[in-house]
């Protein structure tokens, strides 16, 4: 389990995100989108923005995705660049407030065969593990999980940032 965001794990992603003849981009649907609840992007910065994985590999896994459609770190310009990093760093804090974990894989895939799931938008992982995690994660990583708790966390999460960063 030393690498969460492996390609083994984002077949389900892969299949929606590059289907034959459609180019759309999840990442780019829910910045465009107004409803950020249904999407469960939980906050919006000036050139990133931090959204729950409908694919977690484990509770409050929180991707930081970047508000450009670009697929490596280089197209990224200085600035977005340095705000993901500031929101990778703020937003560890948030988990780490408000569920406790006692360690993160924090970490990204550039390109389909590196395990990217959605490779041409570039997005950051951070996934607060707990003692004991590995036993269940294969179980929820390839599973769609939209429930409650995700709900719940996003806000807690919204709650927690407010608290820390506002
Ligand atoms: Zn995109």
């Amino acid at each position: 389990m030393e690498r969460l965001w492996s390609p083994w794990r984002s077949t389900y992603i892969q299949s929606f995100a590059s289907s034959d003849g459609d180019d759309r981009c999840v990442f780019c649907e829910a910045l465009e989108d107004t409803d950020d609840d249904q999407r469960f992007l939980v906050k919006r910065h000036d050139q990133c923005y931090a959204i729950l994985n409908l694919y977690p590999y484990n509770s409050g896994h929180l991707l930081i995705v970047s508000n450009r459609h670009v697929p490596t770190l280089h197209e990224l310009d200085d600035t977005i660049y340095s705000e993901m990093m500031l929101m990778i760093r703020r937003w560890s804090h948030v988990i780490q407030q408000a569920m406790h974990p006692h360690g993160f894989n924090i970490g990204l895939n550039i390109g389909r065969t590196a395990g990217a799931g959605i490779d041409m938008h570039i997005h950051w992982h951070i996934v607060p593990r707990w003692r004991g995690d590995v036993n269940f994660m294969p179980v929820i990583g390839d599973t769609k999980v939209i429930s409650e708790d995700m709900r719940e966390t996003m806000i807690k999460f919204r709650e927690t940032y407010e608290k820390l960063y506002s």
